[in-house]
């Protein structure tokens, strides 16, 4: 039987991805430092209701509730022995919507980081890293995943040891990075980095994820598809704007009009698959899934129409648009929220409410 993922890309120009789950979760009574995880076993009913927003907004692919579910996150909960039950929960409650919705709908299983610093840099191995990813896929496939999704990394050292846990489950591997610190990820990696890693890792696709914003956003996928070729399929997921501090809570104000911009651009760009990420709602995926449908296709984004259209872009992803790849140091625009570490750990536990 042929994947259902791989069948898809084969078939379509280009699918919808879904929107956020952290963000839409709060929403839905999630408080401040739950995991989000937990509420696969304790209220199944409402990460149900949330796939079902996205999939009746028109997503081709719906991402598991399982960012967090290595044992090294789900310790934070003391739930670290509950990998497998709360994984494979997961990918069921997503493959029950899916197949409800009465079309073809990929239920992609989300991995992200451990939030440990892999060796040479930090204390975790390799193979411990490699063996929780491992435990987590296996899992996730087991519920009835059609693919691994692999988002948020940073590290090329973390990136890797997911990729080869997630290759002992037997399923098409997908893996994001987020380019947030000046055009690059926080560990520095570039995209064009990451197209090398896609190339040698044989993945069935990579691309961005969270980060900035969506101008940030279009400038990495430009530089992703650049640094790869034709035949490589490249993944969009930005942020719903750009993260805002306010009163001790992250908050995401794009319109669903920035957002309809962003996903056409991010189309011309390079990217086959395009959603949201953080603030990302269903009416915003909407509008998103109208705008690729009656998008005229335009050339590839330079620095000028990304900003004229999307916003102002970091000195780094302006200098590798240019070519120049080697580009360091220097704040990324939002950057001075700290948010990188912020970020990542309010990329699925954040309290921000988007009433768009
Ligand atoms: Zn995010």
């Amino acid at each position: 039987m042929t994947n259902r993922f791989l069948h898809l890309l084969a078939t379509r120009p280009w699918l919808l991805a879904d929107g956020a789950t952290g963000s839409n979760l709060f929403d839905m009574g999630l408080t401040s430092g739950d995991a989000p995880e937990l509420w696969n076993l304790a209220h199944p009913e409402r990460i149900g209701a949330l796939h079902r927003s996205f999939i009746e907004a028109g997503a081709d692919i719906i991402l598991t509730n399982s960012f967090g579910g290595t044992r090294y996150r789900l310790k934070l909960h003391q739930a670290q022995d509950q990998v497998t039950e709360l994984n494979q929960a997961a990918a069921r409650i997503a493959r029950q919507e899916a197949d409800a919705s009465g079309r073809e709908v990929v239920v992609a299983g989300s991995m992200g980081p451990t939030g440990e610093i892999l060796e040479p840099i930090g204390p975790l191995s390799a193979a411990a890293a490699q063996a929780a990813f491992a435990e987590q896929a296996q899992a996730l496939a087991a519920g009835g995943a059609d693919v691994l999704w692999i988002e948020t990394m940073s590290s090329k050292e973390e990136i890797e040891a997911a990729i080869a846990g997630a290759r002992s489950a037997g399923l098409p591997i997908v893996s994001t990075m987020s380019f947030d610190t000046n055009g690059r990820t926080m560990m520095s990696l570039t995209p064009a980095e990451l197209a090398a890693i896609h190339r040698e890792q044989g993945l069935a696709a990579s691309g961005s994820n969270c980060g900035v914003g969506p101008s940030e956003m279009v400038a990495s996928i430009v530089n992703l598809s650049t640094g790869g070729d034709p035949s490589m399929v490249f993944v969009a997921k930005a942020n719903c704007g750009i993260p805002q501090y306010v009163n001790g809570a992250i908050h995401y104000n794009g319109t669903p009009e920035l957002m309809a911009v962003y996903a056409g651009l991010a189309l011309d760009a390079g990217a086959r698959i395009i959603g949201g990420c953080c603030g990302t709602t269903a009416h915003h995926l909407k509008v998103m899934r109208d705008a690729l449908t009656h998008h005229v296709p335009g050339p590839k984004p330079d620095a000028a129409l990304i900003e004229a259209r999307l916003g102002a872009l970091s000195m780094g992803a302006k200098a590798q648009l240019s070519g120049h790849m080697d580009r360091a140091s220097g704040a990324a625009v939002g950057a001075t929220l700290r948010r990188s570490s912020r970020r990542r750990e309010n990329h699925e536990s954040d309290q921000s409410s988007t009433p768009k």
